[in-house]
């Protein structure tokens, strides 16, 4: 019995089959739509200055490597709970750890979901791709529903809503917490009103995955209908991830958040999450967890950084509003591209519009469509406009 030969085919991940791609064309106008960073006017992903500020300031103050344990740094969890949570959230019944990045706050939240074997996860389609694969990996049961449609550039409300109205009580539910990757989609307070009606009605527990906040309509904004169906919910998972809104990607910097009914709850939340952590990668990396503690806990330095994220977000307002523009004049649906938010929106694009964009034109994105607004210079969109136009 062999192991390496008994194991399956993973396909190379297509994103970065596609930067390899990117990298190999010699054409000095080709622009990259696939990468799923921001990207400033000078196609850069610079470290923040309230970053390379309180890295500074670390590197001088900071007197030990000695471990964490595996729920991190607390002084990181709570200055972050105070900007994801509002105030009359973070109480008792709210707890949390550091994790590495988004994903594995989302991996931990899946673990203890499926403590239930009863239990599905409710799921949009599309979403981030790594979504299906952290939920399967733990043996999660997955439903999934349609959540947007390209053609139409709409979010199919009706279909979400009686999605979650087929749900059993006790069953988890997948929401981003604005900036939807990979539609950019919005949904309106309303529905966040309705949502919240439905997860409190069933008994649903919804899992948020809070990527993108700072990069939508606004810091505070981009949380408000989470916070909608938080009120409602009897028990709820918030994943955090500060590789976007702080610009730390590498660093591997997030948390995963419990809401419950009592504080005995959440710290037996806590205590799981804690125990899936140290089977796995034991306990998070500190640098990004300190660098973000250091911004937060300083007025001056969160100034700094709030107001870098605003000029990050009108950077990708301006070229979404640009985009928007021209592209509605080829497609009129196109218009609603305008009221999506965060770097991403999908387009009505074929794979052999996808490929024809890339041999012709040299420009990159996957096969889905989705195009990353913070890859274009504002001096691009006209040309990037009229070579997607000709095809829609
Ligand atoms: N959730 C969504 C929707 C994402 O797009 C990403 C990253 O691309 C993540 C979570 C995970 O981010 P991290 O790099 O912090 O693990």
């Amino acid at each position: 019995r062999t192991l390496l030969a008994a194991l399956p085919d993973q396909k190379p991940d297509p994103l970065l089959a596609l930067i390899k791609k990117f990298a190999s064309d010699d054409r000095p106008g080709k622009i990259d739509l696939g990468v799923g960073v921001y990207r400033n006017a000078e196609g850069k992903t610079p470290v923040m200055a309230a970053v390379k500020s309180a890295e500074h300031h670390l590197w001088e103050t900071q007197d030990s490597k000695s471990y964490i344990g595996p729920e991190g740094d607390p002084t990181f969890v709570s200055l972050l709970a105070q900007e994801v949570f509002c105030d009359g959230m973070v109480t008792e019944n709210l707890a949390g750890v550091q994790t590495p990045g988004g994903t594995a706050a989302l991996r931990l939240s899946a673990e203890i979901l499926a403590h239930d074997n009863d239990r599905s996860i409710w799921i949009g389609t599309p979403t981030w791709a790594n979504h299906n694969a952290i939920f399967a990996t733990v043996g999660l049961g997955i439903k999934t529903y349609r959540f947007f449609d390209p053609q139409t550039q709409a979010v199919r409300v009706d279909e979400m809503l009686s999605a979650f109205e087929s749900a059993k009580c006790g069953d988890a539910i997948l929401l981003h917490a604005s900036c939807h990757n990979p539609t950019g989609a919005a949904i309106s307070a309303e529905v966040w009103s309705a949502i919240a009606e439905i997860v409190a009605r069933k008994g649903l527990i919804p899992l948020f995955d809070n990527a993108y906040q700072g990069l939508g309509r606004g810091f505070a904004q981009d949380v408000e209908g989470m916070h909608t169906v938080l009120k409602a919910a009897d028990e709820a998972i918030v994943a955090v991830s500060c590789s976007k809104s702080f610009s730390l990607y590498r660093e591997r910097t997030g948390a995963a958040f419990v809401l419950g009914n009592s504080a005995t709850d959440v710290a037996r939340g806590v205590a799981n999450f804690a125990y899936h952590a140290r089977a796995s990668y034991s306990m998070p990396p500190a640098h990004g967890a300190a660098v973000v503690a250091t911004v937060l806990a300083d007025a001056g330095r969160r100034k700094l950084w709030i107001d870098e994220l605003a000029s990050m977000r009108s950077r990708i307002f301006e070229i979404r509003t640009e985009l928007t523009n021209r592209l509605s004049a080829y497609m009129p649906q196109l218009a609603a591209v305008a009221d999506q938010e965060g770097m991403f929106s999908l387009l009505p694009l074929t794979p052999e519009n996808i490929t024809h964009l890339r041999e012709v034109h040299g420009i990159y994105m996957p096969d889905s469509g989705r195009v990353n607004l913070a890859g274009l210079r504002i001096e691009q969109v006209d040309q990037v406009s009229r070579a997607i136009g000709q095809l829609l």
